[in-house]
């Protein structure tokens, strides 16, 4: 296999007619993914793709491109190629075709509305391409059939042996795909998948079993069906899972107590003999929860976005950096769920500060009061808290796709 160049055409240039959504069925989020996005990520998984072609509405080519940055598919060291559709899905794969690299010599074609695709099935097609010419996957059909007259009355009962459903991938050695689809084009034949056209230029196309998993996804039920799937999908190989719609972070700080200072937590001053020292206003609190929402979105901590050497953040609000952080994460595509913060300190006693913070920290991440839970702990006067050296905070933050 690894000799053998391979490379994948993704179809996603439907239409979406099927489905009450004013975009196409490929862009419908599944789990906070657009589906396309589900379906490449298993193909990316291979490492023998040499290519991968996602073909796409001449009219959604910029939103494709978006997304695909928004769900960063080009971080896989297999990167992908968006290319315009054409009117047909043949036309589609037939620019896809055009658009291979040469050195490429068997290719998948599938369709973008099958995230549920295995990294098996999709090798297995390739190889019994590379062996045969060509293969597809394809599901022996489980329902008794019957052909129905005019007027919605069963003409017969259709016999089932040998009836498989087709599905995709379907692989093909490139210069034979080729072949069937110039041959196709010349005698204006317009076939639903590329068995139909390999068949008319005599070429064998081996079954490989696929799998009842592997749906397309054209109507709301068929999503329905599919966040099932997903729900159910326990062995971890598919690549739709939770973690790109919902982020969790920690985040911990601790600040000396020295006379001289204003006591800021929570965005909020305290009444008390000393403060905490730091280059900003040195609220431990708001730097706590700033460091969980940059670890759910997993760029780094607030010394690196706002280091104390700049002199841009000599006595900073530290409710400022708190909102330049939901800015981040708000770019990235998640808001805030809610937020548990707890600070360590002695003295003073910080319940009664709590409804005055929380306002302002809620206000900061854009969402209701009732999202951020403060808690005060003391340490029975152990360690630094306890000696009142210094006060101490953690959160811990949930965030989702927005
Ligand atoms: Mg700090």
């Amino acid at each position: 296999m690894n000799s053998v160049k391979a490379a994948a055409i993704i179809t996603a240039a439907g239409s979406g007619s099927r489905m009450k959504n004013s975009l196409p069925k490929q862009f419908i989020e599944l789990a906070g993914v657009p589906v396309f996005v589900h379906t490449v990520r298993v193909f990316q998984q291979l490492p023998e793709m040499a290519a991968i072609i996602l073909v796409v509405p001449a009219e959604h080519l910029e939103l494709t491109e978006r997304l695909a940055a928004r769900c960063q598919l080009s971080t896989s060291p297999r990167t992908i190629r968006i290319i315009k559709g054409g009117l047909t899905r043949q036309e589609s794969v037939k620019n896809g075709l055009n658009a291979l690299p040469a050195e490429i010599e068997v290719v998948a074609v599938h369709d973008g509305v099958r995230p549920f695709v295995s990294v098996e099935l999709i090798r297995d097609c390739l190889q019994a391409a590379i062996k045969s010419g060509a293969a597809m996957a394809a599901v022996p059909v489980k329902d008794t059939l019957k052909s129905v007259a005019a007027g919605k009355t069963v003409a017969s009962t259709v016999a089932r042996d040998g009836l498989w459903q087709a599905q995709t991938p379907q692989a093909a050695r490139v210069s034979l795909l080729k072949e069937a689809y110039a041959a196709a084009e010349r005698d204006n034949f317009t076939g639903t998948d590329e068995a139909s056209l390999l068949e008319r230029i005599k070429q064998a196309v081996a079954i490989i079993q696929g799998s009842e998993k592997n749906i397309k996804i054209t109507s709301q039920e068929d999503l329905v069906l599919a966040e099932a799937i997903i729900m159910h999908d326990k062995d971890g190989k598919n690549s739709l899972n939770l973690s790109d719609n919902i982020r969790i972070g920690q985040g911990f700080d601790a600040h000396c107590l020295v006379a001289g200072r204003p006591l800021i937590l929570g965005g909020v001053r305290i009444p008390h003999p000393r403060g905490l020292l730091g280059h900003s206003d040195a609220d431990v609190l708001t730097h706590a929860l700033c460091d969980a929402i940059l670890g759910a979105i997993g760029a780094g901590d607030i010394g690196r976005h706002f280091p104390d050497t700049d002199p841009r953040f000599k006595d900073a609000d530290s409710l400022e950096l708190l909102a330049g952080v939901m800015a981040m994460a708000e770019a990235d595509g998640y808001e805030l769920v809610n937020a548990d913060i707890t600070v360590l300190a002695q003295e003073p006693k910080l319940s009664a500060h709590f409804p005055a913070m929380r306002k302002k920290l809620a206000g900061a991440c854009k969402v209701g009061e009732r999202f951020i839970n403060l808690k005060a702990t003391t340490t029975e006067k152990l360690g630094f808290v306890g000696r009142e050296e210094g006060i101490a905070a953690q959160a811990v933050v949930l965030l989702k796709r927005n």
